[in-house]
């Protein structure tokens, strides 16, 4: 008998996060063609799921959308712990753009991270796939590494690793062409909640120290001492899934205070309910109504109280430019 480790139940959450990502799509809340080709097994989500990526959704996508768009060079983007994120395809195909622009111009090159079971299995349905492959740049090109664990493209590189040996990722993702001196924006989507405190501040280090001009977008769960977080944490824990680093980066402050500690010029923490609040638009908001009905209101504000989303800038070129998500 196979014996799933813990590292097997963290990979799990990924098929839970691309059938939720799913599920938003299938309803409406999200525009995303290429999700459905990474789930075998569709399920409808509650609304308060629904809503929550929506929103998670468009923060990331906003702050994704400003850094491309920004004057200057062409950008690097690095998703940590990518799972099967379509975001890639979707700037490829022109789906996430800003104000109607493509985004695709800007973008030099997009690396992705995550474990090589991970890696192998969407390098294997990126090649299968037509509407996939046929979207990276000098497709024919792209060359398969390490036994199908790795895919490195042009302009798309999907790397096979554990983040927690973050010099050995590092040193390939320079071997697979990142440029050191170029904007490159890091994006860790519930990631750095399961690697400890230490192994995140290892990663965020080492990008202070070698690289010029970055940004980072983060969203993580917080609050894990109120009633709901401790709700949250046991139901995760009777499926075997630890946060370990939730306990260290409690509140809106102290995921700043990650960043300001390295010297990052910019940190910015909110939740989830100042998204929909403050940035979403009145006609999202409207339209979400109209998807479903949201009866359980106290609990979907108690929810978004407990995810955050986090930027950051370390530039000496655009840390004055970056300061919202739009
Ligand atoms: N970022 C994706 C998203 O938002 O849809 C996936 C999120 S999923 C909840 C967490 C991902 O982080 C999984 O794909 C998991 O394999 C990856 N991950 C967690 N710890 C990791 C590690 N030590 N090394 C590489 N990947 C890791």
């Amino acid at each position: 008998d196979e014996v799933e480790t813990s590292d097997d139940i963290v990979r799990g959450t990924n098929d839970d996060a691309t059938v939720s990502r799913l599920s938003a799509v299938s309803l409406g809340y999200v525009q995303d063609p290429f999700v459905k080709l990474f789930v075998k097994k569709p399920t409808r989500r509650s609304p308060i799921i629904n809503r929550g990526t929506f929103i998670r959704s468009y923060a990331i996508d906003s702050i994704v959308s400003q850094f491309l768009n920004m004057p200057g060079p062409k950008k690097q983007i690095v998703a940590l712990g990518a799972g099967f994120d379509t975001r890639y395809f979707n700037i490829k195909a022109g789906i996430l753009n800003h104000d109607g622009n493509a985004l695709s111009e800007n973008l030099s090159k997009y690396f992705e991270v995550d474990f090589s079971e991970i890696t192998m299995k969407k390098a294997m349905t990126i090649k299968r796939r037509k509407e996939l492959c046929s979207l990276m740049a000098k497709a024919d090109q792209t060359k398969i590494g390490r036994g199908g664990m790795d895919l490195l493209g042009e302009d798309y590189c999907l790397v096979g690793g554990d983040l927690r040996n973050w010099l050995d990722i590092a040193s390939r993702l320079l071997e697979a062409g990142l440029d050191l001196e170029l904007p490159t924006l890091f994006l860790s989507e519930c990631v750095f909640i399961y690697i400890t405190p230490e192994e995140s501040n290892t990663i965020l280090k080492w990008i202070t120290e070698n690289m010029k001009n970055t940004m980072f977008a983060l969203y993580e769960q917080i609050k894990p001492d109120d009633a709901f977080g401790k709700m949250m944490i046991r139901n995760l824990k009777s499926r075997n899934i630890e946060l370990k680093g939730l306990q260290a980066f409690p509140d809106l402050t102290h995921q700043e205070k990650r960043f300001k500690d390295l010297g990052w010029e910019n940190a910015t923490a909110v939740d989830m309910n100042t998204i929909h609040d403050k940035y979403l638009d009145r006609s999202d908001i409207l339209r979400m109504s109209k998807l479903e009905i949201l009866d359980e209101l106290e609990e979907w504000h108690l929810l978004a109280a407990h995810y955050c989303v986090a930027w950051a800038v370390h530039s000496t070129d655009f840390s004055q430019e970056f300061n919202a998500v739009q």
